[in-house]
This record gives structure tokens, C-alpha cells and sequence, in this order.
């Protein structure tokens, strides 16, 4: 029987809850066999992260311990160029059989910047896209995505057939928190319990990331 994968890509810098309610939200509503989180070594489009690449992963790692529905993937943390998300689909589409369902999913910031992606109007061979939102983002897509989802976009997302191919919203339970938010508190010597897994708010502490560093 075909299999359901979903993908989140990131920097996970580091993983909150809204990659993780929205992952297993995502993965419960489509019924995937599992959601591979996927942290980025070298982001093409972002500053190099504070932590460094071992730390998200193990934050990552932390934070799916014990949750079946959802694991690690650092297939990306392993390669020495640039983790261009095309290359991650066709590696996992490489190892998947030809009727498995691969299931890309990008918040809405994420997807709005797709037009700026290595090979971004291929990235439909290989996967689905689903997009989920974010509360604190804009509401209309670029004008480059026009077109495609004209052409792809499919109302019900538990309505995607095949292996790949179209687009569809998916809803889940809003949260409007970031990594860049998670930082700045740390920065400013506030608390992110709650907004990170207690595990992922250990390893922070025990390893003393994003603090503010002075120079006292
Ligand atoms: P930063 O604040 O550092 O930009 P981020 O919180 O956006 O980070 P990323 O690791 O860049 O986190 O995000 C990975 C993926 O998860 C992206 O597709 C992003 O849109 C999505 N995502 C992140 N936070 C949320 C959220 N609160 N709700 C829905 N999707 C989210």
C-alpha cells in the first residue's frame, strides 16, 4: 500500500511549538505514516544561526523523543553544499516507492518566498505542498505564485491524489510563535517555557544558547 511522508523543513533555531502542534496536527488530519522534521546545515536564504547545526538537531531530536508521528531526518546536516530544498525532495522521493504520497509542508511565510527557490517550479515532481498558515503573516500570496496555484491548488487537502503534484491550505490550530521571538526573550533574559518543550528548554539552559553575551 502506497505510504503518506510529510517534510518540514527548517533551521529549527530552535524548534517551538508551532513547528511541532502544527507537525503533528498535520501528520494526525492527513494520516501520514510519519513527518520527518529536517534541519538545515547551511540555509540559503537565512544568517548563519546561532546555534550551531549539531545543536538544532539534537533540540529537534529532544523534542520528538517519544511522539511516533513525528522524527528526525539529517539527511541535510550530512551533506557539505548548500541544502537546496529540491535536492532534499529528490534524495527522499529516491527512496520512497513510485505510488508513496510525499507531502512538502511550508508555513505561509515560507511558501510566499518560493519564487526565490533553486528550482522551485520543479519542486511539484517530487511532492505536495501543503501550506500552513501563520496568524502574524500577510494574506495574499505574491503574484508569481498566480499561476501555479490556478493551475495546482486543490480545496481539500485530504483530496490530493497521487504522489505529487498540487497544492492545498491546510488548517491547524494557529500559533503565532517564531524562532526569532523564542531569541529575543532568551536575549532579554525572559522565559520561553511553554513555547518550547521542556526538554528543548534544558538543553537551551545547559548549553547556554542565545543568550544576550556581555562583555562583564
Ligand atoms: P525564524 O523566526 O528564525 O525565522 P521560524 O520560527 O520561522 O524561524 P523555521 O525553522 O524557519 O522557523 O521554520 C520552518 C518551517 O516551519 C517554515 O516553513 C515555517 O513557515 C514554519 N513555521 C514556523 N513557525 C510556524 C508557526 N508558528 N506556525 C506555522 N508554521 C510555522
Amino acid at each position: 500500500m502506497a505510504r503518506r511522508i510529510g517534510i518540514l523543513g527548517g533551521t529549527f533555531n530552535p524548534v517551538h511549538i508551532g513547528h511541532l502542534r502544527g507537525a503533528l496536527e498535520v501528520a494526525e488530519f492527513m494520516a501520514l505514516d510519519e513527518l520527518r522534521l529536517i534541519p538545515s546545515a547551511r540555509p540559503p536564504h537565512r544568517e548563519a544561526p546561532q546555534a550551531t547545526a549539531e545543536q538544532r538537531l539534537a533540540m529537534v531530536e529532544l523534542a520528538v523523543a517519544g511522539e511516533p508521528r513525528l522524527a528526525v531526518d539529517d539527511r541535510e546536516l550530512k551533506r557539505d553544499k548548500p541544502s537546496f530544498t529540491y535536492d532534499t525532495l529528490e534524495s527522499v522521493r529516491g527512496e520512497l516507492a513510485a505510488d508513496d504520497q510525499l507531502f512538502l509542508l511550508l508555513g505561509w511565510d515560507a511558501f510566499c518566498g518560493l519564487p526565490t527557490w533553486h528550482r522551485w517550479q520543479e519542486l511539484l515532481v517530487h511532492c505536495h505542498i501543503l501550506v500552513l498558515q501563520r496568524p502574524d503573516a500577510d494574506s495574499e500570496p505574491p503574484e508569481a505564485l498566480r499561476d501555479l496555484l490556478a493551475a495546482r491548488s486543490v480545496t481539500d487537502p485530504q483530496g490530493l491524489l497521487g504522489p505529487s503534484g498540487q497544492i492545498s491550505f491546510i488548517w491547524q490550530t494557529p500559533l503565532a510563535v517564531s524562532a526569532t521571538l523564542v531569541r529575543q526573550l532568551l536575549a532579554q533574559g525572559r522565559s520561553v517555557r511553554f513555547l518550547v518543550p521542556d526538554a528543548v528548554l534544558a538543553y537551551i539552559h545547559a548549553h547556554d544558547l542565545y543568550r544576550a553575551k556581555t562583555d562583564s
